[in-house]
Formats: C-alpha cells, structure tokens, sequence
C-alpha cells in the first residue's frame, strides 16, 4: 500500500521538506506505518505515515530503494555513529545521539547522560518498532540503562498514550553529567523534556570565557548556566518559576564546591521589572526563555515577550556588560530574532555590540531544508 500526496505535498518533498500535512495526502493506508510516498509523477520517497497525525507524512528518505525499516534503522545507526568520537572522548559527558528530522530519524529523540539513554518517540509510526530501535542503540552505544520517556504532551496528538518506561536494565532516577569543568545532576524520571537541556552545552561552557562580579542566570533550570559563570562571577543568581529545579542548582552548586550561587523563586518578568525599578545593576545576564511562541500563530506575541525581557537585561547592564540572550522557538526564526534585540537596543537608548552569533550544539543538526530544524538562536552581546 502506498501514501499517495497532491502537487503541493510532492513540491514540499521534492525540495526535500519531510513533511507532509493532511490536508495534502489525497490517499493512504488506514493504520500507521512504513510506507513509499508517491506523486502522479513518480515516487518520492519512504515515510513514517500516521493517519491521525496533522503531520501525516514524515520522510525519512528521498528515493524507494531498500526495505522502509532497514533504511529507518540504518539512519539511526549512522546518526549514532556520528556521536562516537565524542562519547569516546568523554563517556560521563551529556549528548543528543538522535535528534530526529535533523538526523533523518522522524520523531525520534535520544538522549546520551554518562551512559544512560533517555528515548522519546514521537509518532505512532514508529511506537512498536521500539525494541528493533532499542537493539540498534544497544550494538552501537555503550548504555546502563535506556528509558522511554514517552509523556510529551505532543503524543496525544498522534492518538499515543503518554507514559514512562525502562527499555533497558534498571534505571536510576538521576545521574551525574559532566560539562567541561562542572558538574551537574540530570533528574532521568522527573527532570523536564529529557532530563536536560543539552542543546545549551556548548553555549554555557563559552560563558565561561566571561569574568566579573555579578551575573544573572534567568530561565535557570537546574542552575546550568549558573554553574559555569559561578566560576567566573563572583556572584550569582540563578532565577527560575520553578523551586524543584532550583533545589536542584543548589545541590548542584554544592556539587561543584561553589558557593556563589544564590537560587531565586520568581517570575522571570516579574523579576527583572522590579529589579529595574530599585536601580540593579549587573556585569553579565543570560535569557533562556521556554519557547514563547509554540505556534505560527503566536509569534506576535512571543515577539514582544522576548522583546520585553531583553530590554530590561539591556537596562539593567553596566556598560561593558555582556548579554546573552536566546530563543528557542523556531517559529521565531533568526533574523525575527535579531531584529527582536536592535528593537529592545533602540528602546533601551543602548548601543549593542554583537559578539558572536550561536546556535544548537553540534550533535542537534541543522538541516537547510528543514528550518524548523534550526530552532535555537544564541546572541552574546556587549553593552557598548
Ligand atoms: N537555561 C536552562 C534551560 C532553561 S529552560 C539550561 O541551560 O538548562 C526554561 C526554564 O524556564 C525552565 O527551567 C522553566 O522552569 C523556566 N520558566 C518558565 N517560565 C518562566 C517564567 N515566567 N519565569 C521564570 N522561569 C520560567
């Protein structure tokens, strides 16, 4: 049984975009699975398919040759490979060994904690090729343990149940990571999406090139940026709405013999207004916002959230200071991004120097055609 797409499905594949959306799938199979994707004008490919899904089709290869499931778990045997040399050179390390579209392994994320595998599948296509996915990790990837952490909200949307469970050996609840010259505890059961937030990794051991007095670590999670600047700094605030994860940044912090750090409970918004109105001043901020925008249709809005966070960091930093500010929705793309922080500069009568212009780690591949694979903008930036 074959997936047949309109002309403006075919055109998306043809440029080689994965994805297909209902409304373009003239015809196809009842019931979820690994199909060929055809045009009137040929074949276009194999797909993870999904009936129930919005996005029905998800490509994982631009031509029909091989079986659909051997090609699948060839993907992901290459995409593990490419994570090698790196877990080679540090195994207690924290790595993104699948990150899905990007590595050409549709709805599939794992992630890599000091030889503990964290998986997520995001489609109902791949759900019960589970253990042929847990054996290819398995013969390529030294692992302790592999969890499914299968409770994003988005499975609910592929009519999957959310739930987590062991795949491999007995999980422990939290492990230690190792970024650079700290660190830190990743909750494996509880913590949020994975655990952690390894897209940032090679963001916050940059920071560490930075020195001064005082910094600010808002949007803090378990203290990760914290524990970095903590080295340099000599204090630090690490602000979050959340008072788990802050627990965890002073366990963290105590971790690392630190103790420059101070936890903050707070509203990140709330926060920086009234630390604007008593006159605070700081020698470097980070922003690392959740994504403000989850949709299209959000972005107005997410727009002036961002705006309105980074005005106030622009505000609160002494001249020389350094900003370092993200956004990690993709519905905001780069320029919007910049665009976003000339604004805030402007309205902040700062002159603002771009450092350097970042983005994901290495192993969250980017791929030119996909842009929502590029979802992370990271601007480091110096008060003139
Ligand atoms: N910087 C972190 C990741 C941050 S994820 C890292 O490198 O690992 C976003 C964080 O923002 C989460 O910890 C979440 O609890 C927190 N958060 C979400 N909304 C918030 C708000 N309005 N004010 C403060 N923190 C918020």
């Amino acid at each position: 049984m074959k997936i047949r797409v309109t002309p403006r499905g075919a055109a998306r594949l043809l440029a080689h975009h994965p994805w297909v959306y209902k409304s373009d799938v003239l015809e196809g199979p009842n019931s979820p699975g690994l199909y060929p994707v055809q045009s009137t004008k040929g074949v276009l490919g194999l797909a993870l398919y999904n009936p129930v899904s919005e996005i029905t089709v998800r490509v994982f290869s631009f031509t029909d040759a091989g079986r659909p499931q051997e090609v699948l778990l060839e993907n992901l045997r290459k995409a593990l490979q490419r994570r090698k040399a790196a877990i080679a050179q540090e195994p207690v390390g924290g790595y993104r060994l699948v990150h899905a579209e990007g590595d050409l392994v549709p709805a599939l994320v794992l992630d890599y904690y000091a030889g503990h595998g964290v998986l997520q599948v995001g489609s109902a296509a791949l759900e019960p090729l589970t253990s042929e996915l847990t054996e290819v990790i398995r013969a390529e990837i030294p692992l302790q343990s592999l969890l499914a952490r299968n409770d994003q909200k988005s499975r609910s949307l592929e009519g999957l149940p959310l739930q987590i469970k062991p795949l491999l050996s007995q999980v422990p609840d939290s492990v230690m990571v190792r970024e650079a010259s700290i660190q830190y505890r990743v909750d494996l059961q509880e913590g949020q999406k994975t655990g952690a937030f390894i897209d940032q990794r090679d963001n916050r051991i940059r920071l560490q090139a930075f020195k001064g007095k005082t910094a600010l670590d808002v949007f803090s999670y378990h203290g990760s940026f914290a524990l970095h600047l903590a080295q340099g700094f000599e204090q630090v605030m690490a602000v979050d709405s959340s008072a788990v994860a802050l627990r965890r940044a002073l366990e963290n912090a105590q971790a690392n013999g630190l103790t420059n750090i101070t936890p903050k409970e707070a509203n990140a918004f709330e926060f920086l207004r009234e630390e604007e109105k008593r006159g605070a001043h700081y020698d470097l901020i980070v922003l690392d916002p959740p994504a403000f925008a989850k949709g299209k249709r959000d972005v107005e809005r997410a727009y002036a959230a961002y705006k309105e966070i980074n005005l106030r960091a622009m505000k609160l930093l002494l001249s020389g200071g350094i900003l370092a500010t993200a956004s990690c929705s993709h519905h905001l793309s780069e320029p919007l991004f910049y665009q976003m922080l000339a604004e805030a500069a402007a309205d902040a009568h700062r002159t603002v120097r771009v450092v350097e212009k970042r983005s994901q780690g290495w192993d969250h591949p980017v791929l030119l055609n996909v842009p929502e694979t590029h979802y992370l903008k990271f601007a480091i930036l110096e008060i003139v």
